[in-house]
């Protein structure tokens, strides 16, 4: 499939590792240059460094925490300062800690509103303008199959994820018109670091091996394994594509059949 994103400009958030940095990649292998930040400068360079020599593409790196309004602007600016146009974007970053309700402190609610969702907000104000004066943009905003199947331990970004679909399913509506389309992807189980630790925290709660629990989640999901980073890239650059134009304020999840519902 030609996905049109050749000489384009992705910015890619919490790329330098899981999803993020096969996102990363996976534009670079589409001939876009690529933006990247996350907290660890050395991570981010390497995934940069990657992208160059597999795929001759141009990057750009900078590492902060997205959690961080100021901080997401300079950065966006920066990358349109670098690169003269920004044409997609997706905010990305960790996800908050798994925990019983009654266990959640003030401090983990307001960090999980800055980190998932106030930072999708911070990056979708700081290049909508580019997009809008471009009338071209795509925005692919990562969260989880658990906004559609609300998962009980994940308390903290049920929550908070539900307003990054009101995010993307409002902006859809204001920007169709200028060329821009904002999407969601919603992975499920999916091997990363992440996803690793998740288990490892349920191993430890009920004293089992790591590997009894990660075959217990993978008997519960159909295809019989979680996914591979490069999986949910590839469903976040179609969205990206001219291809999938007409896609809007939409929820793909990638899941291997884990949402149960219609
Ligand atoms: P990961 O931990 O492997 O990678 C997260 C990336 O974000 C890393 O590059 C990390 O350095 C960066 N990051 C974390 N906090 C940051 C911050 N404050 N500022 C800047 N960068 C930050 O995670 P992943 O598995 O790739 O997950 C990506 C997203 O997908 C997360 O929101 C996660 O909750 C969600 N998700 C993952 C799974 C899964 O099974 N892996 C399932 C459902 C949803």
């Amino acid at each position: 499939m030609e996905t049109g994103l050749k000489d384009r400009v992705a910015i890619v958030a919490g790329s330098s590792s899981g999803i993020g940095r096969a996102t990363a990649l996976a534009f670079a292998a589409e001939g876009a240059s690529v933006a990247l930040c996350a907290r660890r400068q050395t991570e981010l360079d390497r995934v940069a460094q990657e992208a160059r020599s597999c795929f001759g593409v141009q990057t750009f790196t900078q590492a902060f925490d997205v959690s961080d309004d100021a901080d997401v602007r300079a950065f966006v600016q920066a990358t349109h300062a670098r690169f003269g146009r920004i044409d997609v974007c997706v905010p990305n970053a960790g996800g908050p800690p798994a925990k019983p309700f009654l266990e959640t402190t003030m401090e983990e609610w307001e960090r999980a509103w800055q980190l998932n969702l106030r930072s999708a907000i911070s990056f979708a104000h700081a290049v909508l303008p580019h997009m809008r004066w471009q009338h071209w943009g795509r925005i692919v905003t990562l969260t989880s199959y658990t906004v559609k199947q609300p998962a009980p331990e994940l308390i903290l970004s049920n929550t908070i994820r539900a307003g990054v679909m009101g995010l993307v399913r409002s902006l859809a509506g204001q920007f169709g018109r200028d060329g821009i389309t904002v999407n969601n992807v919603g992975p499920g189980f999916t091997a990363t670091d992440r996803s690793r630790s998740l288990l490892e925290q349920r191993a430890r709660n009920r004293n089992l091996p790591l590997q009894q629990i990660q075959s217990e989640v993978e008997k519960e999901i159909p295809i019989g394994r979680m996914a591979r980073p490069e999986e949910v890239a590839a469903t976040i650059v179609w969205l990206a594509s001219e291809a999938a134009a007409s896609i809007t304020g939409q929820t793909i999840l990638v899941d291997g059949g884990s949402y149960r519902g219609l």
